[in-house]
Protein backbone atom coordinates (compact mmCIF):
# COMPACT_ATOMS: atom_id res chain seq x y z
CA UNK A 1 0.00 0.00 0.00
CA UNK A 2 1.47 3.50 -1.23
CA UNK A 3 4.40 1.83 -2.43
CA UNK A 4 5.79 3.49 -5.49
CA UNK A 5 7.07 1.80 -8.37
CA UNK A 6 8.59 3.32 -11.23
CA UNK A 7 9.37 1.48 -14.78
CA UNK A 8 10.95 3.00 -17.51
CA UNK A 9 8.63 1.61 -20.81
CA UNK A 10 8.19 2.85 -24.86
CA UNK A 11 5.11 5.07 -24.73
CA UNK A 12 4.13 7.07 -27.34
CA UNK A 13 5.60 9.58 -28.78
CA UNK A 14 4.68 13.01 -26.75
CA UNK A 15 4.06 11.29 -23.58
CA UNK A 16 6.67 11.93 -21.00
CA UNK A 17 5.03 9.40 -17.92
CA UNK A 18 2.01 8.56 -16.43
CA UNK A 19 0.82 7.27 -13.29
CA UNK A 20 -1.79 4.32 -12.65
CA UNK A 21 -3.38 3.34 -8.91
CA UNK A 22 -3.43 -0.72 -9.17
CA UNK A 23 -5.85 -2.66 -7.19
CA UNK A 24 -2.98 -2.88 -3.80
CA UNK A 25 -3.18 0.82 -3.65
CA UNK A 26 0.45 1.38 -5.24
CA UNK A 27 1.20 3.76 -7.38
CA UNK A 28 3.31 2.70 -10.39
CA UNK A 29 5.00 5.02 -12.63
CA UNK A 30 5.69 4.58 -15.89
CA UNK A 31 8.16 6.88 -17.40
CA UNK A 32 8.59 7.25 -21.09
CA UNK A 33 11.97 5.07 -22.41
CA UNK A 34 12.15 6.81 -25.71
CA UNK A 35 13.04 10.57 -23.81
CA UNK A 36 16.30 11.87 -22.60
CA UNK A 37 17.59 11.15 -18.84
CA UNK A 38 17.05 14.68 -18.18
CA UNK A 39 12.85 14.55 -19.69
CA UNK A 40 12.94 11.62 -17.75
CA UNK A 41 14.19 12.76 -14.41
CA UNK A 42 11.02 15.34 -15.23
CA UNK A 43 8.26 13.43 -15.95
CA UNK A 44 9.18 11.44 -12.17
CA UNK A 45 9.17 14.61 -10.50
CA UNK A 46 5.98 15.30 -12.41
CA UNK A 47 4.36 12.39 -11.94
CA UNK A 48 5.65 12.29 -8.32
CA UNK A 49 3.98 15.60 -7.78
CA UNK A 50 0.46 14.47 -8.59
CA UNK A 51 1.01 11.61 -6.10
CA UNK A 52 2.33 13.75 -3.40
CA UNK A 53 -0.68 16.22 -4.04
CA UNK A 54 -3.15 13.44 -3.81
CA UNK A 55 -4.58 13.81 -7.58
CA UNK A 56 -5.83 10.50 -7.15
CA UNK A 57 -9.19 10.11 -5.85
CA UNK A 58 -9.95 13.75 -6.68
CA UNK A 59 -12.94 13.72 -8.86
CA UNK A 60 -11.46 16.32 -11.15
CA UNK A 61 -10.93 16.34 -14.34
CA UNK A 62 -7.31 15.66 -15.49
CA UNK A 63 -7.10 18.60 -17.53
CA UNK A 64 -7.33 20.67 -14.47
CA UNK A 65 -4.88 18.82 -12.38
CA UNK A 66 -2.59 19.09 -15.39
CA UNK A 67 -2.90 23.00 -15.26
CA UNK A 68 -2.52 22.95 -11.54
CA UNK A 69 1.26 21.35 -11.50
CA UNK A 70 2.06 23.36 -15.19
CA UNK A 71 1.64 26.44 -12.88
CA UNK A 72 4.22 25.04 -10.63
CA UNK A 73 8.26 24.62 -10.80
CA UNK A 74 8.06 20.83 -10.63
CA UNK A 75 9.30 20.04 -14.32
CA UNK A 76 6.48 20.23 -16.52
CA UNK A 77 7.13 20.49 -20.52
CA UNK A 78 7.66 24.89 -19.86
CA UNK A 79 10.65 23.95 -18.00
CA UNK A 80 12.25 21.66 -20.37
CA UNK A 81 13.46 23.83 -23.18
ZN1 LIG B 1 0.64 15.13 -15.26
Amino acid sequence: MDAVIMRLIDLPPGVNGMTVLDENGDFNIYINARNSNDQSALAFIHESAHISNGHFGEAVHASLLEWSLSNDADGSDSQTQ
